[in-house]
């Protein structure tokens, strides 16, 4: 099964040499890693994956860059995936600064890999903090997501992997409904072969271990669209 904590960067660059020194080291980093050389392949790509981030070169061959980004963004499975943009020149930094391309960053060519490597770290911090080591909190919910810790109101709780996983998905992001093929892909990994009831069945697990001394329940059940974590009781 794919380690479906480690975020999955989609690399879109056409300059072999560029595309492998960054795959190399986002690698090196612990990230998994989807290349396209093309932009044609990216939009392909995009909407098969779901990487958590996409880093988007914007001089490529037939369709360029920013029209990738325009396009992603005007799709529904793909509008909401983070884009990390390299320009080579500062007109087109300027235009991303603009905010008029869609991209949530940009990095300026050239560039160094550790400045893309922290770059791509600060935009996952905003977008997947969980995939990065971060520490989330959510009502007296801690999650400890370096050493897989997970404690309420103070005590610590026992979560099996799978429901590890899925309160990661919840807590970064509280009061987002998520469908249970949403859950699937991020609790199980996108190949996984589970059956959409398991994922009721693991929601309903941690549900259970939330409660254990008779706390308030922070998993909502969403009739018709799924769960979402929610100190909302009505
Ligand atoms: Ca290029």
């Amino acid at each position: 099964m794919a380690n479906a904590t480690a975020p999955l960067i989609l690399v879109v660059e056409d300059e072999p040499a560029q595309l492998e020194l960054i795959c190399y080291n986002l690698q090196k980093e612990g990230f998994a890693i989807e290349r396209a050389s093309d932009g044609e392949e990216a939009l392909l790509l995009a909407g098969e994956v779901k990487p958590d981030l996409i880093i988007l070169d914007w001089m490529l061959p037939h369709v360029s860059g920013i029209e990738v980004c325009r396009q992603l963004r005007s799709q529904k499975n793909t509008r909401h995936i983070p884009i990390l943009m390299l320009t080579a020149r500062s007109a087109e930094a300027d235009r991303v600064r603009g905010l008029d391309t869609g991209a949530d960053d940009y990095v300026v060519k050239p560039y160094s890999v550790d400045e893309l490597i922290a770059r791509t770290r600060a935009v996952l911090r905003r977008t997947r903090p969980a995939s990065v080591g971060e520490m989330l909190t959510y009502e007296d919910l801690v999650l400890d997501t370096e050493r897989h810790k997970v404690k309420r109101g103070g005590q610590k709780l026992k979560l099996g992997p799978t429901e590890y996983r899925l309160l990661c998905t919840f807590m970064e992001k509280p009061g987002r409904v998520w469908s249970r093929e949403q859950l699937l892909d991020r609790a199980w990994g996108r190949d996984a072969d589970v059956d959409l009831r398991t994922v009721d069945v693991h929601v309903g697990r941690l549900r259970k271990a939330l409660l254990k001394d008779g706390q308030q329940d922070l998993i909502r059940t969403v009739r018709g669209s799924g769960y979402s974590l929610d100190n909302d009781d009505s």
